[in-house]
């Protein structure tokens, strides 16, 4: 079978999307068992007459098709489904896996992804394809879907997912959380979180995090609600109902976005400009990545060199170096750099190389240049068609060009399809 993506080989499916996610699970922390129902509203782009999933370490036991039984196998990752009868394109069916077992990270080119066991309960960190390690999907960035979540934990224990916190039930001693992401979502950007956890507010944002984890003033966190006021102002409404962010007692390597919040390791929380960017960084991904994310991996830099100049608006903003100052530091370095990498395909090795994010950002720098005072009209016109969807470089392009007489398209292929780093932009200051 083709692979969706080329970046994922052996994840996702073409032939079919997802149109609604539930998933009701049950986890027990102490040994790592989840057990659940995932219920998923399948539409068939072409006839079908079988479904195959992603779904990875976990055993099924029972699969129903519109309220049937149907037959499955189950090998490696995937799960394929033989649909009683056939389903024409267009037409909806309802699928319901029962599964169970203990989730463990799935094993890729970009090491260990997805279910997370930490000192004291879990998370999800699936970029880019980690998803199946906790439930049965159709791992593609450009499958988006709405998904509820119900997941029971013993109390004591606070569950975070992906949308809004839609009510608690408590019934002898455990807790059932459920969550609602209304607006489409790509299923790598699922997430749950579960830890001794307490939630408090900080203007917009909501922090969640252990008691004994400081994350109020004189932290990183500390102007995250001001980083929205500013984002808001220069990308349009911020795209969802709510933003957390999760802050683990563990120290992580790096922190990491999901639909509506964030998830960061108690190490991040120190103050200073070395975590206030990532602050940033995973805040503006809500708009570049979540509310309108790349069609297909090889254009990360739609996500990434987004979120990485951010950082960059966020300085200047802020009071700290400008904009400029930091593109021209960052030019600087990259000069210095092998400069063999393709921004507009980086090959699923380099897919997270630094460069990507600091070409993208420069990219976004010239482009700023080139449209002068109309670009964050671009950017806000941008984030606002594309709201919810999915993105491509071509789209990008054809959107900034509506902005100027200048030559977008010969812009981008310097900065996004060639591999010579190009001169610094002029000062981009309007
Ligand atoms: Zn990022």
């Amino acid at each position: 079978m083709p692979a969706a993506d080329p970046y994922v080989p052996g994840h996702g499916n073409r032939r079919f999307g997802v149109r609604s996610y539930a998933l009701e699970l049950d986890y027990k922390i102490t040994t790592n068992h989840l057990s659940g129902r995932a219920t998923l509203a399948i539409e068939a782009v072409e006839p079908l007459t079988q479904v195959a999933l992603d779904l990875y370490g976990l055993k099924v036991a029972k699969v129903r098709v519109d309220g049937r039984p149907a037959r499955f196998t189950h090998r490696e990752r995937r799960l394929r489904i033989g649909l009683p009868s056939p389903v024409p394109a267009g037409a909806l069916v309802r699928v319901e896996v029962d599964y169970a077992g203990k989730p463990r990270p799935m094993p890729s080119v970009f090491g260990p992804v997805g279910w997370e066991e930490l000192t004291e309960g879990v998370l999800v960190a699936a970029q880019p394809c980690g998803a199946p390690s906790w439930f049965p999907c159709n791992d593609r960035p450009d499958d988006k879907s709405s998904y509820s979540f119900a997941v029971t934990v013993t109390d004591g224990y606070r569950v975070v997912a992906n949308g809004v916190l839609a009510g608690r039930d408590r019934r002898s001693g455990r807790t059932t959380w459920r969550y609602e992401q209304a607006e489409p979502m790509a299923p790598y950007l699922a997430v749950l979180h579960v830890g001794k956890y307490v939630s408090s507010a900080a203007g917009p944002v909501e922090l969640v995090h252990p008691r004994a984890v400081e994350v109020g003033k004189n932290t990183a966190f500390e102007r995250q609600a001001e980083m929205l006021t500013t984002f808001t102002e220069l990308f349009g409404p911020y795209p969802f109902d709510h933003y957390s962010a999760v802050i683990t007692a563990d120290d992580l390597e790096i922190p990491l976005e999901a639909q509506t919040l964030s998830t960061f390791g108690a190490n991040h929380a120190v103050a200073g400009w070395s975590n206030e960017r990532l602050v940033a960084h995973e805040l503006a991904h809500q708009w570049f990545g979540n509310s309108l994310t790349a069609a297909r991996w090889a254009d990360i830099w739609l996500h990434e060199g987004f979120a990485c100049y951010s950082e960059w608006l966020w300085s200047d903003a802020s009071g700290g170096r400008s904009c400029h100052e930091l593109a021209a530091e960052h030019h600087r370095r990259l000069a210095g750099l092998p400069q063999d990498l393709l921004l507009g395909d980086p090959g699923r090795e380099k897919m997270f190389d630094d460069r990507v994010y600091k070409r993208g950002a420069l990219t976004l720098h010239a482009l700023r240049a080139l449209l002068g005072g109309r670009f964050f009209e671009m950017l806000r016109d941008w984030t606002s068609a594309n709201r919810w969807g999915v993105v491509t470089t071509a789209g990008f392009v054809a959107h900034a060009q509506r902005y100027t007489d200048g030559d977008v398209a010969g812009l981008i292929d310097t900065w996004v399809y060639a591999r010579p780093l190009p001169p610094m932009p002029a000062s981009a200051a309007v």
